[in-house]
This record gives structure tokens, C-alpha cells and sequence, in this order.
């Protein structure tokens, strides 16, 4: 699979990492169908689901697939919360974030909010301007 990155981050506890996403279908056709999965890290189902679909318009872009063919362009991100899944956390990991809570985002915002932002950015969907309140609240550091 050719995944493009969505997203690259630094880290302060390990390496860099990126989102990836998959694009299909013809270059200049129009965005038809745009898929999400893996906002928690510890649902597996959506991540494997889209990583096969994925796979399969890609064949059938390639013209390997014979009968069919991807007339729009198809995006699928299917680990939004990479490091929950590396975790298998559903939260993700640094902050304990809801993924699935962080949307519209913010692209000046704290990494949960800048993945949401950077979601509906590459689905063709454009978060109001400016950045929305932060729904973050960290627990609290001493008693
Ligand atoms: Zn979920």
C-alpha cells in the first residue's frame, strides 16, 4: 500500500510518527467517499476493515481487478490514534484525550485537536475558523 501522511509529529518520548491515509482513484476526480476509523486505540475492527478496503480500491485502481473501476477519488484514514494503537489504548496516550471528543479541532491546539483538525482538513471538510474552545482538562497533577 502507498499511505501518504496525514499528520507528522514529534514526540518527546520516542520517534517521530505520522497518520496515514490512503488516497484512490483518479487524480482531479471529485473527493466521493471519505472514511475514518482507528479514533480509539483499542477498536481494532474499523482499523482492519479500512486497511482491507483500502487494499481492494487500490487493486482495482491499478486496473488489477478486472470489470471494476474507482471513478472518484476515495480517502481513508484508518488509524486516526496511531499511539492508542500502539498502546491499544483507547485515549490517546500522552494526555488522555478522547479522540472522538476533539472534533472540530484546532490546528494550534493540543495534539489530540490538531489530529481532529488535520481529519476533516484532509476529508474535505473545513473547521470553522479560528480555533473552538479546548474541551482539554488534564488531571490534576497533585491532590
Ligand atoms: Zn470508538
Amino acid at each position: 500500500m502507498n499511505a501518504r501522511a496525514l499528520l507528522r509529529m514529534t514526540a518527546p518520548t520516542r520517534e517521530d510518527f505520522e497518520i496515514p491515509y490512503h488516497e484512490i482513484g483518479p487524480a482531479g476526480a471529485p473527493l466521493r467517499l471519505a472514511l475514518v476509523s482507528g479514533l480509539h486505540g483499542n477498536e481494532l475492527n474499523g482499523v482492519f476493515v479500512l486497511a482491507r478496503l483500502a487494499n481492494f480500491l487500490q487493486q482495482i485502481a491499478a486496473g488489477e481487478r478486472e470489470g471494476t473501476e474507482v471513478l472518484g477519488r476515495v480517502r481513508i484514514v484508518p488509524a486516526a490514534n496511531v499511539l492508542g494503537l500502539n498502546t491499544r489504548s483507547r485515549l490517546w496516550p500522552f494526555d488522555g484525550t478522547d479522540l472522538n471528543r476533539m472534533f472540530p479541532g484546532c490546528d494550534a491546539g493540543e495534539t489530540s485537536q490538531r489530529i481532529a483538525h488535520a481529519v476533516l482538513e484532509a476529508n474535505g471538510t473545513s473547521a470553522t475558523p479560528g480555533c473552538t474552545p479546548c474541551a482539554l482538562t488534564l488531571p490534576r497533577a497533585c491532590g
